[in-house]
């Protein structure tokens, strides 16, 4: 069976329309690991997936805090990993005990690979012209095939 699949959008909102749909079929334990380079639209897709999950209120960029926490009904964990220096950083804050339960989501997944689950969902999301980004999602024989079968139906539509 086929890993990965990819999605083309043409907006900002297309993208987010995308994360929110993905957060509408959140469920507890979700790992999502984003990649792409600066301006990718790796937040705007965070952004999404929170609204998706019914998340009230804004969502900006951790990229100084390294995460932010969001409640809700499933609560939130939006990591960037791009100004973090080492791994130890991480446990320092709690890695371990912010990594168990929730949604967790992570720019720059790809800065400490060791710590991604292999249940993660990966998205890697690439400029391809001022307003178009090609994203690419794949994902493993452990993630869960209720949240593979949303994407594969997503991307049907799309
Ligand atoms: P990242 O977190 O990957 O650095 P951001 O989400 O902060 O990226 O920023 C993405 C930027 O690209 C925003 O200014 C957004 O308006 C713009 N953009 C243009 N087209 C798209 C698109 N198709 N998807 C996502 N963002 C887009
Ligand atoms: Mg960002």
């Amino acid at each position: 069976m086929k890993n990965e699949l990819t999605l083309t959008t043409n907006s900002e909102k297309e993208t987010m329309d995308f994360g929110e749909y993905l957060g509408r079929h959140a469920f507890d334990g979700l790992f999502i690991a984003l990649t792409g380079d600066l301006g990718a639209g790796k937040t705007h897709f965070v952004q999404g997936l929170a609204k998706g999950m019914g998340i009230e209120g804004v969502v900006g960029s951790p990229t100084f805090t390294i995460m932010n926490y969001y409640d809700g009904p499933i609560p939130l964990k939006h990591f960037d990993f791009y100004r973090l220096h080492s791994e130890e950083d991480l446990w320092n804050i709690g890695w371990e005990e912010y990594g168990d339960g929730g949604v967790v989501v992570v720019e720059w997944a790809d800065m400490f690979p060791s710590l991604i689950p292999e249940e993660a969902i990966h998205i890697h999301i690439t400029l391809s012209s001022e307003n178009e980004r090609n994203i690419r999602i794949s994902w493993s024989e452990k993630t869960p095939e209720s949240i593979v079968k949303e994407i594969q139906n997503y991307a049907l539509g799309h």
